[in-house]
């Protein structure tokens, strides 16, 4: 048995932030389990260009799939989720994007997430950027090229779409990349740089949580995880932080007995608190990429990494519900420079949807793969925004102003045109954005697992702070506002009860 004042599960984007900022603090102990190893171990993950290759790598996944989505031709989609130190900062393509502020706004509004106001949470932001120093891309002459095509087509050019003021625009791209061209993860930011220093705390990886335990108050004490098979505890004194992310989050609750109590009692388990909330409202954006042969060589660009994002299909409030983002070559590892030089790409990413779906146990067995419906389309409206995405992609990609770049439409091609075409062609090529959030969501109602304090309802000693948290799915990608849900999820801790 080990003893600590604070426990946090997952190293990753949100748990590593919340590990190191506690840890700060010399007089209070730390340990911080990660499930997956040291992502120091694989050196394509350090190099942005090698982005498409990391999904070949089975020791730093989950190797989640999704149930067939029923509304997308029964397709059984990959659902990525890192497996490592740094959790998704250590895989993800590295946008880093605020979202709109109407979007944290609405957090307050409507599901009652008291302080969660942009005005609020700006300062959080803004301490995560001080960290983790996005940067903006090599911008190309092909990226001068498709600003310039972009900003012909109405898009305006917007210097920075996280200023807080407009998202609207084509804006240059920023990412959580090195000015020396390196990934930047927020374990290596936040914790590594501590261990040299602070013996108050500790990381232990390959170490996979299977519940929290609860003494006779509802009050969370320890962990239970296990090393290669071997059963370990430890306790923590002040408070266990949940920061799984948002499949595995509302598992580990599941398993310890915080859930639908009817589900529960029917797994075997036994039921600390009826919360049905647990693991519902499972939010994720959807992506499909058309590509174009490009007719001069495309040079000095990242792989993956354009220069551009374009921002658009604004409600009254500004929030996007498209970005289109630029690349050169196509989505796939090992491209050779022909290849990388002699096409270009261009995304349909839908950010606001509203299909609703959920994670749900298979088993009480930790080993086990859960089961996950991202319900993607079963909204009746999400179809629509899938279409102005496709629209969006297409005119961008065609765009006049790229004419002396174009060769001609690969993907989606000349057989894609009437609506029926263009529906077959989105059901069978949409794939998710890897942006799952809200399994434990935040605010008040009766499917609210933690208050605005991150505290789950109906125990104590137990926080959640990672993107699992979301109430509702921001404008933009999702790795900015888990780092934020990360630092405002310290910052409430620091403060005290
Ligand atoms: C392929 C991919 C591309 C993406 N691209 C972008 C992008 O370009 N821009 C962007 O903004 N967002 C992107 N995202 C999404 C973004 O990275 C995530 O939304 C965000 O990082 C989630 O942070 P988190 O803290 O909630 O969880 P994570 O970062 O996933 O951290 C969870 C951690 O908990 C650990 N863990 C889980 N279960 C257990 C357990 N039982 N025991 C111990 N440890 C456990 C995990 O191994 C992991 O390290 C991408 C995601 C993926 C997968």
């Amino acid at each position: 048995m080990q003893n600590y004042d604070y426990i946090v599960i997952g190293s990753g984007s949100a748990g590593s932030i919340v590990a190191g900022r506690l840890a700060a603090n010399p007089e209070l102990s730390v340990l911080l389990l990660e499930a997956g190893g040291e992502a120091s171990a694989y050196p394509k993950i350090w190099d942005p260009n090698q982005i498409n290759c990391l999904y070949d790598i089975p020791q730093i996944h989950w190797g989640y799939k999704s149930l067939p989505q029923v509304h997308m031709n029964n397709r059984i989609m990959d659902v990525w989720r890192a497996k490592m130190t740094g959790g998704c900062t250590a895989h993800n393509d590295m946008v880093y994007v605020r979202g709109a502020p109407a979007d944290f706004d609405q957090w307050e509004i409507d599901y009652g997430c008291i302080g969660w106001r942009y005005k609020d949470i700006a300062q959080n932001f803004a301490r995560v950027e001080a960290v983790m120093q996005p940067t903006t891309t090599t911008k190309n002459a092909f990226g001068a090229a498709f600003v310039e095509a972009c900003e012909k087509l109405g898009y305006t050019y917007n210097p920075d779409y996280n200023s807080g003021a407009n998202m609207f625009g084509v804006s240059p791209l920023r990412s959580t990349i090195s000015k020396t061209f390196r990934r930047q993860t927020s374990y290596e930011r936040y914790v590594i740089p501590l261990l040299a220093t602070q013996k108050n705390l500790s990381v232990i990886t390959n170490a996979l949580v299977g519940h929290i335990e609860f003494d006779n108050k509802k009050r969370a004490r320890s962990v239970v995880f296990s090393i290669g098979g071997v059963a370990q505890r430890a306790t923590a004194e002040k408070e266990i932080v949940l920061s799984a992310g948002a499949i595995n989050s509302p598992q580990i609750l599941m398993r310890s007995g915080i859930g639908d109590a009817n589900v529960l009692r029917k797994l075997g388990a036994q039921v600390v608190m009826d919360l049905p909330g647990v693991g519902a409202n499972l939010m994720d954006a959807l992506i499909f990429q058309g590509t174009w042969s490009s007719s001069q060589p495309i040079t000095n660009q990242p792989v993956n990494e354009g220069y551009a994002i374009v921002w658009a299909n604004m409600n009254a409030q500004g929030q996007a519900s498209n970005a289109v983002e630029m690349m050169r070559g196509k989505y796939t590892c090992g491209q050779s420079e022909a290849e990388l030089q002699g096409f270009y790409s261009v995304t349909g990413d839908m950010m606001r949807l509203q299909s609703r779906g959920a994670v749900t146990l298979r088993s009480l067995n930790p080993a086990d793969a859960p089961l996950i419906d991202m319900n993607f389309l079963s909204h009746p409206d999400d179809y629509a925004e899938c279409v102005k995405g496709f629209e969006l992609m297409r005119s961008i990609g065609n765009a006049p102003g790229l004419a002396a770049w174009r060769g001609k439409e690969l993907t989606p091609g000349p057989t894609v045109v009437t609506p029926a075409e263009i529906k077959s062609w989105i059901l069978n090529n949409a794939w998710s954005l890897s942006h799952p959030v809200g399994t434990c969501r935040m605010g008040i109602g009766e499917t609210a697992v933690v208050d605005a304090q991150l505290r789950v309802y109906g125990v104590s000693g137990l926080r959640v702070i990672d993107a699992s948290i979301m109430p509702r799915i921001t404008s933009g990608h999702t790795q900015g506002p888990s780092l934020m849900i990360g630092d405002k999820g310290a910052s409430m801790i620091l403060a005290g009860p």
